[in-house]
């Protein structure tokens, strides 16, 4: 079996789905080729000539070898001008690849002027044109070699954002010119989000053969008729991908300790509206895959890919730890008040900790029922920097409790905790499809097109994205304190890259 993972996405680190799929093959005996061709189709974006008309993509594309040696560099993460400097021109490259077919690609996304992700209709002229995509010229050969090389069983790809989604569907549709009769599987998150929506019928039929939802290993090697599927669990086999030419200073392992979430009743959150079951790895067995797999990849940074590291496993880690730093999203909980809890964190390599604190307002938390008290988020944040462990912070702005006065104790919990607060991401409130409360604010349509994630909905206090874009532009961003904690995110990989940077 063939295994591709499709551009666009951050090319900084493996992808973890095709690997824990590798692993769950080849424990069976099935041959397996794992192939990243997200990687591999922006490098060869970034190394074919380009038509440069202008004095910065004339020197964009001369330099483009050494920018890309330079983020594989760790001297570059010393200095964040230069480390800018580099993804900004690698950008700028490969904005000039597919622009006259209307694309606009980039570092980590892609976009066409007139087809969308969220339309079943343009995924399907994607497959029908595949020429036309921008990776085209790499795919055409390398995917049709390697289904040849494979035997012509069975391809899988794994779709996990919506930047993949018409490439997917370009290299689908040239499979099924050349190979009608191979098998063409489809998973990954952003399909499991497709399959979860209510109403949801297959538009991909003839197209696609078996569409995946949840994690794959089980209803793969069910497909594959293994026997045993669903009784064991897989730890990511890395081994076949390309691991020293991502753009990072050093491997980052991602490593999956659990799907779902254990907190799972965030109103806003897609887990819970999904209805996406807490399945974690035992936390004892998740720290000894992880020390054999820093023995066998050494990597310079470990990324732990749950949407909220368990308090469990984190303990775990503190006493046994994997032997290289690590970071990855957690909770603000009560075990983060406990300083020397937080120590131990560090001593086991924990480098950044990423915190979905929402907001400043206590009323605004409880309404979305995020389970976190601010005073204890100002306890935690202060440990964990007297710790020595960064804090990534994401604020969601425009839920349905809050209105410009809960916005602005967001501001001011923000500003006063300055000192605590490393990174920071701001994003607007979008309401999930399926979300228990999108009913009760009266959905509209958000997007054109029949795969929405997301649905519109009539602010009760009027506190739409226009006012929220004023306030955040007009405003919040201008505070100095949070000027200068926005300045500290690095372009293009943000919390991708943010460890290497992390000062806390
Ligand atoms: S803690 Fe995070 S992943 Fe879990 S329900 Fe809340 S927002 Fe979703």
């Amino acid at each position: 079996m063939l295994l591709i993972f499709p551009p666009v996405a951050k090319p900084c680190e493996p992808p973890a789905g095709i690997a824990k799929l590798s692993s769950a093959l080849a424990a069976h005996g099935i041959a397996c080729t794992a192939l990243d061709l997200n990687l591999e189709g922006l490098l060869f974006l970034l190394q074919h000539p380009h038509t440069a008309s202008d004095t910065w993509s004339r020197r964009a594309v001369r330099n483009v070898s050494k920018n890309i040696a330079s983020l594989r560099d760790p001297t570059t993460y010393h200095s964040l001008d230069r480390y800018s400097r580099a993804v900004t021109d690698m950008n700028k490259v490969l904005s000039l690849a597919g622009r006259t077919l209307g694309w606009s690609v980039g570092l980590t996304d892609i976009q066409h002027e007139h087809r969308s992700p969220l339309r079943s209709a343009d995924l399907l002229a994607a497959a029908e044109h595949p020429e036309q995509d921008p990776f085209y010229p790499y795919f055409r050969t390398r995917l049709l070699e390697a289904v040849e090389q494979q035997g012509r069983a069975m391809v899988g790809f794994s779709l996990n954002y919506l930047n993949q989604a018409l490439c997917s569907f370009a290299m689908i549709g040239l499979l099924r010119k050349e190979f009608p009769g191979v098998k063409i599987v489809l998973g990954g998150g952003l399909v499991s989000s497709w399959m979860k929506r209510p109403g949801w019928r297959d538009p991909f039929g003839g197209l696609v053969d078996h569409l995946i939802a949840g994690p794959g290993e089980g209803p793969l090697l069910d497909l594959l008729d293994t026997g045993d599927a669903q009784a064991r669990r897989f730890a990511p086999d890395y081994s076949g991908l390309p691991l020293s030419e991502y753009l990072s200073p050093g491997t980052i392992l991602p490593y999956s300790a659990s799907s779902g979430c254990f907190w799972n009743k965030c109103s806003f959150c897609p887990e819970p509206a999904e209805g996406n079951l807490y399945i974690p790895v035992p936390p004892r067995e998740a720290a000894a895959d992880l020390r054999r797999l820093v023995r066998e990849m050494k990597p310079s940074l470990i990324h732990l890919l749950d949407n909220s590291i368990s308090p469990a496993l984190m303990a775990a880690l503190a006493d046994d730890p994997a032997g290289a730093p690590w970071y990855g999203f957690a909770r603000i909980g009560k075990e983060l008040l406990d300083i020397e809890f937080c120590r131990s964190l560090e001593r086991s390599g924990c480098r950044m900790l990423k915190l979905g604190l929402e907001s400043g307002d206590q009323g605004v938390l409880d309404r979305m029922e995020k389970g976190i008290d601010l005073a204890e988020a100002s306890i935690a944040l202060r440990n964990l920097r007297n710790a020595g462990i960064a804090a990534y912070v994401y604020l969601l702005f425009g839920s349905p409790s809050e209105a410009e006065a809960e916005a602005r104790r967001t501001l001011e919990f923000t500003a006063g905790h300055a000192d605590a607060i490393s990174f920071l991401n701001l994003a607007l409130f979008n309401m999930p499809v399926g979300a228990r409360e999108a009913e009760r604010y009266g959905t509209e349509p958000f997007y054109e097109g029949d795969l929405p994630l997301y649905t519109g909905f009539r602010h009760p206090r009027g506190w739409d994205r226009k006012a929220v874009r004023r306030f955040l532009d007009g405003e919040f961003r201008r505070h100095p304190a949070i000027a200068s904690i926005l300045r500290n995110d690095p372009p293009y990989f943000t919390s991708n890259h943010a460890a290497f940077f992390a000062r806390p």
